[in-house]
């Protein structure tokens, strides 16, 4: 099956800075891709060079089979694209911005009508859309945004980082109508550092870091990397570097990384047998006042990965 969007051997430099290294994958149709990583970590370039606003200084990126360096018109057409700023306009109702954007897109003033009511529909904002946009949360913005990106019914939507600054409420109904996107047969690119999010929107994630992907499978996949080590997290009192560098080298400790001020994270295999250990091993240095142990998950393949945490 052609997949839906597929990019390789992508790269885009700054000077030194190799924000995007050799990045290649395919998402098909229906599926929903994440791309997890932290701030910096080449996202934002990726998703300008997947929908033609940014030019990649290697690499090919193909939607739905058609080379969008060879025929951008074609490409575009079948992307929708959520950017990380918003940019509609305040004094427009939802209905409104939705209006105008489908305009610019071209759309047959009779097919918008319809379409616009069955989007708002989709972002749950119908009984909202004709407060000005300058009423509107920004959650409610951000689902306009979306709105706005499904008008022309693509076959990918790309979102950037679709829930940072959003309210909880407007989270949840963004998350939900995104599932239910996919439902229909929709392909998502989706890129967060909420680890959350990608877990429950994402068939399979790729792990990126310092511009490459670094792994790619299924969340089952990505876990199993790191085998069934548990990860534990230590809150300290006392000289906590020094206590950091005791639990380094306990027997057993696979990943270390400071989270906090006063609080630590190890990945360890047998985890929550080696408590006493690791408590013993602070002694002189620290004291540890709360522990957590929480079995594989992808934050801990993120670590064991990276080497650091998400929220850097
Ligand atoms: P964020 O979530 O903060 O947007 P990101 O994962 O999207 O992070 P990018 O914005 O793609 O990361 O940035 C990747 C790297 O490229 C960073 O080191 C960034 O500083 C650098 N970079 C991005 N755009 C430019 C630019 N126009 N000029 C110079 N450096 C840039």
């Amino acid at each position: 099956m052609t997949p839906t969007l597929a990019c390789e051997g992508l790269s885009k430099r700054y000077g030194d800075v190799a924000a995007v290294d050799d990045v290649g994958f395919a998402i098909a149709p229906g599926q929903a891709y994440g791309l997890l990583g932290p701030n910096g970590a080449g996202k934002t370039t990726t998703i300008s060079m997947l929908v033609g606003l940014l030019r990649p200084d290697a690499g090919t990126v193909l939607v739905g089979g058609t080379d969008l360096a060879a025929d951008p018109r074609r490409a575009k057409a079948r992307i929708g694209y959520v950017p990380q700023e918003i940019a509609l306009y305040p004094e427009l109702t939802g209905r409104e911005n939705l209006r105008f954007f489908g305009r610019l897109f071209g759309l047959p003033r009779r097919r918008l009508a319809g379409r616009i009511e069955e989007v708002l529909d989709l972002i749950g904002l119908t009984d909202r859309a004709d407060g000005r946009l300058d009423t509107y949360s920004g959650g409610m913005r951000r689902r306009i945004n979306i709105g706005a990106a499904l008008l022309h019914r693509p076959d990918v939507l790309i979102l950037d980082e679709p829930t940072v600054g959003v309210d909880p409420q407007s989270r949840k109904a963004i998350l939900d109508g995104l599932e239910l996107l996919v439902q229909d047969g929709m392909s998502l690119l989706y890129t967060s550092h909420y680890m959350e999010e990608v877990e429950r929107v994402c068939e399979r994630v790729a792990i990126i870091d310092h511009g490459r992907i670094v792994a790619d499978g299924t969340r089952r996949e990505l876990v199993a990397m790191v085998g069934s080590a548990d990860t534990i997290e230590l809150v300290l009192d006392g000289d906590v570097a020094a206590a950091f560098a005791k639990l380094r080298t306990v027997e057993g400790v696979i990943e270390a990384a400071m989270t906090g001020a006063g609080s630590v994270r190890l990945i360890a295999e047998g985890g929550r047998y080696l408590l006493p250990a690791l408590i013993t091993a602070v002694e002189g240095s620290a004291t540890v006042t709360a522990t957590q142990v929480i079995e594989p998950d992808l934050e801990a393949t993120f670590l064991h990965l990276t080497g650091t945490t998400l929220r850097d």
